[in-house]
């Protein structure tokens, strides 16, 4: 396992972290249904293989993640981890909203204290009702108090809004979304670089694009296979991002102990070393060749759900990238199945409400009429 310090604190995490919003369910329509005994092994086998990074939230696997992994922490496997969780900013109407909610999450973890306490995915909007607020005040008092160690942030919004952010508090962290695709998006390369310089940690969040890059089209496939070293597509990603100084750990989302094995063996190999000019080579093509195919580049972070009409978006847009990425496929069968489940677009009012939400701006209306009409 590859190990690297956050600046500042000097703390050592794992280069791998088990981000806990995909864990195993009992049943596939509710997300609340985690799979106790699964998801717990899951997590210990990798601590016992030397993941020393876990992350959750308030409100991942719809408030089940923090309990499951107070679960899963017990019996001395606190005492081995780097324990995050997020405030979920959007819940925070008044100044003593803050500690209440802080305290209400130390309680379903049943900790007297985490490491990382990230204001949970940041934008200009948030940023700035949470300065009327006076954020740094609470996470100043949060620190004195032993309930915090590090204040960090999580992001999505575009590089003003990030460089904004960055220089409004003394970070600890920050958690953006990276890969092969993001690196004119969102936070962006250049704003992974000025966290490196302000001795700001990063922890990296949609490492594999909401799985896409782990399932290539053939395209793709082709791209890799013709490269001199041989890695699978997830392998490649992962090195994309250890690879980088200024990352320090890579959250994956591991829904099954398959996955696990699999990172666990991707980071027992992983060296932090520059990518030679051929491998940065290798990665430009892969992006060009990727954004030739996509339709949507909807990452699946279901920001945009609930739909008050219940319009299953991120099925739909996952579903037509998908087709999309293989040759002669088509999403129409799949998009019958979430009409007859009554997730279609016939239902939505134009309400704009997913827009708002969507950290990657993606103009969710015309897209949906647009795929509507193609697809019915
Ligand atoms: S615009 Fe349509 S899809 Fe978006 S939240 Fe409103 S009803 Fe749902
Ligand atoms: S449409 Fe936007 S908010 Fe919804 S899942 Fe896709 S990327 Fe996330």
């Amino acid at each position: 396992m590859l190990y690297k310090h956050f600046p500042k604190s000097g703390a050592l995490s794992s280069a791998l972290g088990f981000g806990c919003m995909r864990l195993p369910l009992t049943n596939p329509d509710d997300a609340t249904s985690i799979d106790e005994t699964e998801a717990i092994a899951m997590i210990r086998h990798a601590i016992d293989n030397g993941v020393t990074y876990i992350d959750t939230a308030y409100p991942y696997h719809g408030g089940a993640s923090e309990h499951l992994v107070a679960k899963a922490l017990k019996d001395g496997y606190r005492e081995k981890v780097l324990l995050a969780t997020k405030l979920p900013v959007w819940k925070v109407e008044k100044r003593e909203d803050m500690m209440a909610l802080l305290d209400e999450q130390l309680a379903k973890l049943q900790v007297d204290h985490v490491d990382f306490y990230l204001l949970h995915a940041l934008n200009k909007e948030r940023i700035e009702a949470l300065r009327k607020l006076d954020y740094r005040t609470f996470l100043d008092e949060a620190v004195r108090q032993g309930k915090i160690r590090f204040p960090s942030f999580s992001f999505h919004d575009d590089y003003a809004a990030f460089m904004d952010i960055l220089d409004d508090y003394p970070w600890a962290m920050c958690q953006v979304q990276m890969n092969i695709l993001d690196g004119e998006n969102q936070a962006t390369l250049k704003g992974i670089e000025e966290a490196g310089k302000r001795g700001i940690g990063v922890v990296v969040m949609e490492p594999l694009r909401g799985g896409l890059l782990a399932q290539p089209p053939e395209a793709v496939r082709k791209v890799y296979d013709a490269f001199p070293t041989h890695r699978s597509p997830v392998s490649w990603a992962f090195r994309y991002l250890y690879t980088m100084p200024q990352v320090i750990t890579i959250l994956s989302g591991m829904s099954t102990m398959a996955q696990v094995e699999d990172n666990l063996r991707i980071f027992a190999n992983a060296v932090e070393e520059p990518l030679s000019a051929q491998e940065a080579e290798l990665y430009a093509r892969v992006k060009a060749t990727y954004d030739s195919c996509l339709r949507t580049r909807c990452t699946g972070c279901a920001y945009c759900q609930p739909c008050p009409m219940g319009v299953q978006i991120p099925k739909i847009f996952q579903g037509v990238d998908r087709a999309a990425l293989q040759e002669g496929a088509s999403f129409q069968e799949g998009y019958a199945k979430v009409v007859a489940e009554g997730g279609g677009v016939e239902h939505c009012v134009k309400c704009r409400k997913c827009e708002n939400a969507c950290p990657q701006h993606l103009p969710i209306v015309d897209f949906l009429s647009a795929f509507h009409q193609e697809l019915s």
